[in-house]
């Protein structure tokens, strides 16, 4: 049994905290927002999420997949709004197979839940300031608690005022009774990424993308009923920028703008309220009637930026492993980035089985290994699906194509499977997902380039094109 702490009580760090102490170790989690279970909070990232077959797969390993469903919202397939606000469905697989869409609080609370009922320790509302790997000390500062009745402050008093905060905390990993592993699950600018950034040989980049997104809202109608249909994700796709919108348990639809921070039109153009309406009006003029609170939400929600973060190793010794959003902050294009994080612990349980002997370096390592080009692969996957949605969707030969990719499927489960299925309705690695995707992109494009395509596409041999293809996909079609 290890004493093992977690810095972070986001969707990984709650997850990881159940399945740690599932496998009899002790464990601690700081997080530094307060309980979501008492206190609602939303930091401007995404209310909610798209969960797919990876998520699903944790959720089941640690039993609240039921729990999350009741929450969970099928969306099968994408509502392309062009300009004039006409409508097209895209179906994202078979008939059945379908994303969710997921309330962020809702999955991190039920979570946190389901550790606390394992008996996982929460020490919310504290933060960690620096931590010192070769040491293995964490300095965490804590808000001051009001002393207990007839008691007085400690002095000397910690000082007063806004952030009023106490003296630091100094907690000893490896001290009698403190942990011995400590797992970093805070995410994309995570404190224990930036402790391993200060050991040698330690690889790190981080790439922002020229937009930045803000969240708006489609509230439920009048008569309290869904404004659009619920059970799609709808994109309006506007060449180098769009809008998406996923719905939500109360009927309302939570919209993302994806724009560019610059140029024109960017967020830096739209100044007013009246430029946002006539921006809005002639870019996407079948939603403005449904966001009668638009101008307010735009101008006081945040705008935020989206970044990729890779780095290696991922662990230091025996001691620290990164994980989820701390290990590889993607881009949200595929809606993958929660998913993947799920799946780092899959994996990890799954190593952690495969070593009763509790060699941690050694799991440690094996995890890193099986993980990192897997991270690689979802991140760049995760950049081109932007290009995809803003742009691609709306475009004939693009639909075409997907047609045509859909129907090898029908013809050839055995032998063709599309990019989309194999990252969201299987548990393909993401590395393998990405390498089949590029042979099947550069069969596709030879075929695209046949003559009379558009008519001929239905009754093609396609044998000839195909052949030479793996004649087996792994993971699981749900
Ligand atoms: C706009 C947007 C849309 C997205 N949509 C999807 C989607 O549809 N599907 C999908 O799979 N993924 C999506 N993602 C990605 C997803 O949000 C992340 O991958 C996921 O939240 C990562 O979880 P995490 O627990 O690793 O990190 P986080 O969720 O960032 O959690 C980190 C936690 O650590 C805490 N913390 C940080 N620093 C400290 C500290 N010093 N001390 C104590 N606590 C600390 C934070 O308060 C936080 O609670 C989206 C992301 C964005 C930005």
């Amino acid at each position: 049994m290890k004493n093992i702490t977690i810095l972070g009580a986001g969707l990984v760090g709650s997850l990881l905290a159940t399945l740690l102490a599932r496998r009899g170790n002790r464990v601690q989690v700081i997080e530094k927002r307060p309980d979501l279970r008492v206190k609602s909070w939303h930091d401007g990232r995404s209310i909610n999420l798209a969960m797919s077959e990876r998520g699903w797969q944790a959720m089941r390993l640690v039993g609240v997949e039921e729990a999350v469903k009741q929450f969970a919202i099928p969306m099968h397939g994408r509502m392309i709004h062009d300009p004039h606000g006409k409508l097209a469905f895209q179906p994202y697989g078979d008939e059945g197979q379908c994303i969710y869409s997921v309330s962020r609080s809702l999955l991190n609370q039920t979570l946190i839940t389901e550790a606390a009922r394992h008996g996982v320790q929460f020490l919310f509302e504290h933060k960690c300031t620096a931590i010192d790997l070769q040491t293995n000390v964490l300095e965490i500062e804590a808000p001051i608690q009001p002393p207990p009745k007839g008691e007085e402050r400690p002095h000397p008093s910690p000082p007063q005022g806004e952030g009023e905060k106490s003296p630091l905390l100094r907690r000893g990993l490896g001290e009698a009774g403190g942990p011995d592993l400590l797992f970093g699950s805070d995410g994309a600018f995570s404190s224990v990424r930036l402790a391993m950034m200060k050991r040698p040989r330690f690889d790190y980049s981080q790439d922002y993308i020229d937009h930045g997104y803000k969240e708006l809202t489609i509230p439920a109608t009048p008569g309290g009923d869904w404004a659009i249909e619920p059970n799609a994700l709808h994109i309006w796709p506007r060449g180098h920028f769009m809008l998406i919108a996923l719905p939500n348990p109360d009927k309302t639809f939570t919209c993302t703008l994806f724009f560019p921070w610059s140029g024109s039109p960017s967020f830096d153009e739209i100044q007013t309220p009246a430029q946002l309406t006539d921006f809005f009006a002639k870019t996407f003029p079948d939603i403005l009637p449904l966001m009668p609170n638009l101008a307010d939400e735009y101008f006081r929600n945040p705008t935020s930026a989206l970044l990729t973060v890779r780095c290696y190793p991922w662990t230091y010794q025996d001691k620290a492993a990164l994980i989820g959003d701390a290990a590889h902050a993607i881009v949200p294009f595929f809606g993958q980035g929660m998913n993947c994080g799920f799946e780092d612990c899959t994996v990890l349980d799954g190593i952690i089985g495969q070593h009763p002997e509790g060699d941690w370096q050694a799991i440690l390592r094996a995890y890193e290994q099986a993980r990192k080009p897997n991270a690689d692969a979802i991140a760049e996957l995760a950049l081109q699906n932007f290009v995809e949605m803003r742009d691609k969707v709306a475009d004939p030969k693009f639909l075409l194509r997907k047609k045509i990719d859909a129907h090898l499927f029908h013809q050839h489960p055995d032998r063709w499977v599309p990019l989309y299925t194999l990252i969201s309705f299987t548990a393909t690695p993401y590395a393998e997902a990405l390498a089949i995707g590029k042979r099947q992109d550069a069969i596709l494009d030879t075929i695209m380039a046949l003559p009379d395509i558009e008519n001929c596409w239905e009754t093609m041999d396609y044998e000839p094109y195909i052949s030479g293809q793996r004649s087996e996909v792994r993971g699981q079609n749900v």
